[in-house]
C-alpha cells in the first residue's frame, strides 16, 4: 500500500510547512513500505503540482475553484477520495492550523485512528508525541488499519527534493459540498519579517519588556538578525504585541537556529514551545529565573542595557 502526504501549497510552490510531513512520510515509509504519493488540493495549481512532484514519484492534484480555501469540510472528503486513488492506507500532513483542522475530520470519515502532534516514527504505526507541555512522551499506537498521523513540524527536518521529478495526475474533484460552512475571508498579518515557525532566528520579549513602546528596541535587533518576533504570553495578553506572535503551548512552536528569550521567565508553557531551538540565549535580570536552566547562553542584566549595547556590537559585525 502507499503513503499519501498531504503537501499544502502557495499560488507557486509547495510550502515550507509541509516540508517536515514529506520527512515524516519517508521515515513511515522505512516501515510500512510503499510509494508516497503527494497530494496537493486547490484552485489552479498548475505550479504548485510541478513543484510538489520534485519531491515525490506522484501527486495528485485536486483543482476546482470551490477548493481554492481550505475548508475541512471540502478538503476531508477529497484527502479520502485521495487516499482510495493512490492505493493509501496512511495520511501524513504537517501539524499546521490547516493540517490540524483537516485531518482529524478525515480520520473521522475513514473510522481511522489518529496519532495528533508527533515527534517521531518508531514503527509501522507507532509514534512519540511531546504531551503534558512538552514535560512527557508518550508513546502511541494507531491500530485501525488505515493510519492518520499529523507531524509536528519543527521535529522533522524538511525534505530535500528527489533526484528525478515525479508525474502530476489531475483527479476529479467530484462535487465538492461545504456542508453550510463558508469562507469569508483571510485576514493575515503581514510582516517583512520571515515566518515565526520558519525563522532560522527568533527574538522574543515577555513581561518585562513592560510595554508595547519597548519591543521597538527589539524590533531593531531582529531586524539586524534578519530573524522573527516572538513574545510570550504575558506580553501578548498585556497588548503590548499581537497574539500571533505567542510562543509556547497555547502560541507557535518554534525551533530555530537561535532563539534569543529577553525578559521571559521561562514558564513551562512558554518552554513548550521554544525549548527544541538549537541555541538558547536568556536575558533576565533574576539570575534564578527558569529560563537559564534551558538556555546555553544566560546573561543576568537589564534589558534595558543589555539590548542597545546587543544591537550596537551586531552593527559593527555588519559593518
Ligand atoms: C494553560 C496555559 C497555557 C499557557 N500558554 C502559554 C504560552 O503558549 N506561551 C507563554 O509564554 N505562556 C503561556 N502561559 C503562561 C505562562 O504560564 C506564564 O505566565 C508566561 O509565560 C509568563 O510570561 P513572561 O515570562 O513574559 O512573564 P513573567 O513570568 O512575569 O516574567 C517576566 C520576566 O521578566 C524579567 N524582567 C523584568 N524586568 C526586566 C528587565 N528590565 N530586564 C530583564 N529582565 C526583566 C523578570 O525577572 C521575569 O523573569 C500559559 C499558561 C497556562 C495556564
Amino acid at each position: 500500500m502507499s503513503i499519501v502526504v498531504y503537501l499544502e501549497t502557495s499560488d507557486v510552490a509547495v510550502r515550507s510547512a509541509s516540508l517536515p510531513a514529506l520527512t515524516a512520510a519517508r521515515a513511515l515509509a522505512q516501515h510500512r513500505g510503499g510509494p508516497i504519493v503527494g497530494v496537493v488540493i486547490g484552485s489552479g495549481l498548475d505550479a504548485a503540482a510541478k513543484d510538489a512532484a520534485r519531491y515525490v514519484d506522484k501527486v495528485l492534484a485536486y483543482d476546482a475553484p470551490e477548493l481554492r480555501a481550505p475548508l475541512a469540510e471540502t478538503y476531508a472528503p477529497v484527502l479520502v477520495a485521495a487516499l482510495k486513488a493512490a492505493g493509501a492506507d496512511a495520511l501524513v500532513a504537517s501539524a499546521t492550523s490547516t493540517g490540524k483542522d483537516v485531518l482529524p475530520r478525515t480520520a473521522a470519515l475513514l473510522g481511522a485512528g489518529m496519532a495528533s502532534d508527533i515527534s517521531s516514527v518508531e514503527g509501522a504505526a507507532k509514534f512519540k508525541r511531546p504531551t503534558y507541555a512538552g514535560n512527557a512522551v508518550t508513546t502511541v499506537e494507531v491500530t485501525s488499519p488505515t493510519v492518520i498521523v499529523s507531524a509536528r513540524q519543527t521535529a522533522f527536518e524538511a525534505a530535500a527534493p528527489l533526484a528525478t521529478v515525479g508525474g502530476v495526475e489531475l483527479q476529479p474533484a467530484g462535487t465538492v459540498d461545504a456542508r453550510g460552512a463558508a469562507f469569508v475571508a483571510l485576514h493575515a498579518s503581514k510582516s517583512e519579517r520571515p515566518d515565526l515557525t520558519e525563522a532560522s532566528i527568533v527574538v522574543s520579549g515577555g513581561r518585562g519588556m513592560k510595554s508595547g513602546e519597548n519591543f521597538k528596541v527589539l524590533e531593531e535587533l531582529t531586524d539586524l538578525l534578519g530573524g522573527a518576533l516572538g513574545a510570550s504570553r504575558a506580553a501578548a495578553d498585556a497588548g503590548m504585541v499581537p497574539n500571533d506572535l505567542q510562543v509556547g503551548q497555547t502560541g507557535k512552536v518554534v525551533a530555530p537556529k537561535l532563539y534569543i528569550a529577553v525578559a521571559i521567565s521561562g514558564a513551562i508553557q512558554h518552554l513548550a514551545g521554544m525549548k527544541g531551538s538549537k541555541t538558547i540565549v536568556a536575558i533576565n535580570k533574576d539570575a534564578e529565573a527558569p529560563i537559564f536552566q534551558v538556555a546555553d547562553y544566560g546573561l543576568v542584566g537589564d534589558w534595558e542595557k543589555v539590548v542597545p549595547a546587543m544591537i550596537e556590537e551586531v552593527k559593527k559585525l555588519k559593518a
